[in-house]
């Protein structure tokens, strides 16, 4: 028997740092915003980088975002009236976003997820893996390289750390191509 198809789906935009994640984030729930789709948009509280209450790119575009500390409080924050869902930066959430993003869609939202797939070692950078595989749209975003301007689709430290996260791009990441991505600079054979 025929049924009305439902209308919550999720999309996930993903790739390496400056490939155009936020910016393409921005566009969508802009869009949305513009034809008066009732849009909430939101980021990891630890990502304060440019601004405590907006999502901005690279390229200095911008949308308002609230912070949310897990993906627990996203779910809470999120009003019934809510049509799109825009979530930036999604790699800094926990693994519980896949199972919201899921609940969100199953409610009739449509959600849209940016966020690395990858971490600078290469490593699956969860739960943006795991939410591509419950995704009915995918974007794979790519970089220009650093190096030698060809296809970036990883990212590549450049600066000593030994944290898994550091934020703030300019000058401690490059965009790499799978040419010039190396795993013998320094930082990162102490780091393995
Ligand atoms: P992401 O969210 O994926 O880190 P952004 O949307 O914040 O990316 O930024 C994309 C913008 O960054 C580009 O439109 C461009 O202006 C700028 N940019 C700087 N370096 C690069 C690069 N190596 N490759 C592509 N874009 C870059
Ligand atoms: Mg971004
Ligand atoms: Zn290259």
């Amino acid at each position: 028997m025929y049924r009305r198809p439902e209308s919550g789906w999720i999309e996930v935009i993903c790739g390496p740092m400056f490939s155009g994640k936020s910016e393409e984030l921005i566009r969508r729930v802009t869009r949305s915003r513009i034809a008066r789709v009732p849009v909430q948009t939101f980021k990891p509280a630890i990502d304060v980088r440019y601004a405590d209450r907006e999502v901005v790119s690279h390229s200095h575009l911008r949308a308002d975002a609230d912070p949310v500390g897990d993906s627990e409080s996203l779910l809470r924050a999120v009003d019934d009236a809510t049509v799109v869902v825009g979530i930036d930066e999604a790699q800094f959430f926990d693994d519980g976003l896949i199972e919201v993003c899921e609940r969100l869609a199953a409610a009739g939202k449509q959600i849209i997820v940016a966020g690395l797939d990858l971490d600078y070692l290469r490593r699956p950078f969860e739960p943006i893996p795991s939410l591509v595989g419950r995704s009915e749209y995918v974007s794979k975003m790519l970089a220009v390289c650093h190096r030698c301007g060809g296809p970036a689709l990883f990212t590549q430290r450049i600066a000593r750390s030994d944290e898994l996260v550091v934020l703030g791009a300019e000058g401690a990441y490059e965009a790499r191509c799978r040419f010039c991505y190396s795993t013998e600079e320094p930082e990162q054979l102490a780091l393995q």
